[in-house]
């Protein structure tokens, strides 16, 4: 037996978007998970709805349990809070899973199908997202440290392409277009902005040719027009895939009519959930890549189904991260598992820097490629010095 005995949750003040979960179970061993975005109304959905019913269960119930907490009678669908709380139990189930048989999540899931996993840079700063607020760059903002790849892509990213090819980084993930949306609630995009928007594309491939990939995200900020323009001005410069193109990804319709009209292939959507809304994209021929966040999506329990569905339908598959370093060794396990995985998301600037606070064990990348990790479960934990952080916010249900 494993019965959960104690469901722990870590947030931080600064960081308002991030939670991290431990469960303790009545075989001594500790599982941890994480989710993101509103990390208040989690930590309550967690203790005051999901840990009456979970305390006392047998965790190696994983897929019962998924049941369970991916249908409520409502929030059942998308990414909301009671889909973000279940992911986090959900991953810290297969921690302790993998824990309990001595093998990596990978392992546990049928075994790895790479020796090792292709990643690309998100060209984020180091507090792009986890703050609560997305950054937006202007000509002011000035580096805040060798790594803010925000401010490098705005400024020159074909410096920046360098930069990340010395590293050993083969792919880039940009957002310029972001700052032109808000003016017309993404339903207009003048030519001025359009050319602007294209120039880091543009400094990319006369700084380092088609040496790096390229990709484009468009944060589901641009309506069917707007979205269109700029797919069709980027099929001059090869991007890899534009990435939510429209305002809401769950438009099969209007995506599926986008795909038709541009030669740049569509990747979507991390924000979307569990199975049906992927499965929806994918039989109206709306998808070209399928990006899944296992903290969003409803764990490991729900994404290896979203990743068997990729397979069914020949999509690749790309785990989502510039959230957490939970998720991103979450997001390896998959990517070394799942059977069409192509890369695996990191952010260099976060990688070295605050997810090194957290956890205390990172993806290892050599030459642009995550290596396997060996050890049980996700292969990290927290810090004990994270734990002892003044101003850490503890709650717990036993
Ligand atoms: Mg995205």
């Amino acid at each position: 037996m494993s019965i959960i005995r104690c469901l722990r949750t870590y947030r931080l003040p600064d960081r308002p978007s991030l939670i991290w979960l431990e469960l303790e179970t009545s075989d001594g061993l500790v599982g941890l998970g994480e989710t993101f975005r509103g990390a208040v109304s989690v930590e309550t959905c967690l203790h005051d709805e999901l840990a009456p019913w979970l305390l006392g269960r047998d965790a190696r119930h994983i897929e019962g349990i998924s049941r369970h907490l991916l249908t409520p009678y409502v929030g059942y669908n998308g990414s909301g809070v009671e889909v973000r709380s279940a992911s986090a139990v959900d991953i810290a189930l297969w921690d302790l899973a993998g824990q309990r048989q001595g093998v990596p999540i990978h392992e546990a899931l049928g075994g790895a199908a790479r020796e090792s996993v292709p990643v690309y840079n998100t060209c984020a700063g180091y507090a792009y997202n986890s703050t609560g607020k997305r950054r937006d760059i202007g000509n002011e903002d000035k580096p805040q440290g060798p790594y803010d790849d925000q401010v490098a892509f705005m400024h020159d990213a074909g410096e920046l392409a360098r930069s990340l090819l010395d590293e050993g980084y083969k792919a880039m993930k940009i957002w310029p277009f972001d700052i032109y949306a808000p003016k017309s609630g993404g339903h207009l995009i003048s030519l001025p902005d359009l050319e602007k928007g294209l120039e880091p594309f543009r400094k990319i491939r006369e700084a380092v040719g088609n040496r790096i990939e390229v990709m484009c995200e468009l944060h589901s900020l641009f309506g069917g027009h707007s979205a269109l323009r700029i797919c069709q001005a980027l099929e001059d410069y090869n991007v890899f895939w534009v990435e939510d193109p429209l305002c809401k990804m769950d438009d099969h319709v209007a995506l599926a009519d986008l795909r038709r009209r541009t030669r740049v292939p569509v990747c979507g959507s991390e924000t979307l959930g569990g199975l049906r809304p992927f499965r929806d994209l994918l039989a109206n021929d709306a998808l070209d890549v399928v990006m899944l966040d296992l903290a969003w999506c409803g764990g490991f329990s729900e994404g290896r189904k979203i990743a068997a569905l990729a397979q069914a339908y020949n999509r690749p598959l790309a785990p989502h991260d510039c959230t957490g370093p939970v998720t991103l060794m979450a997001g390896l396990q998959m990517a070394l598992h799942a059977p069409t995985a192509i890369y695996q998301e990191v952010v260099r600037a976060t990688l070295a820097t605050w997810y090194r606070d957290i956890v205390t064990d990172l993806p290892v990348i050599r030459e642009g490629m995550a290596q396997p990790t060996v050890a049980a479960g996700l292969g990290t934990r927290l810090k004990d010095s994270f734990k002892q952080q003044p101003g850490l916010i503890v709650r717990e249900s036993r």
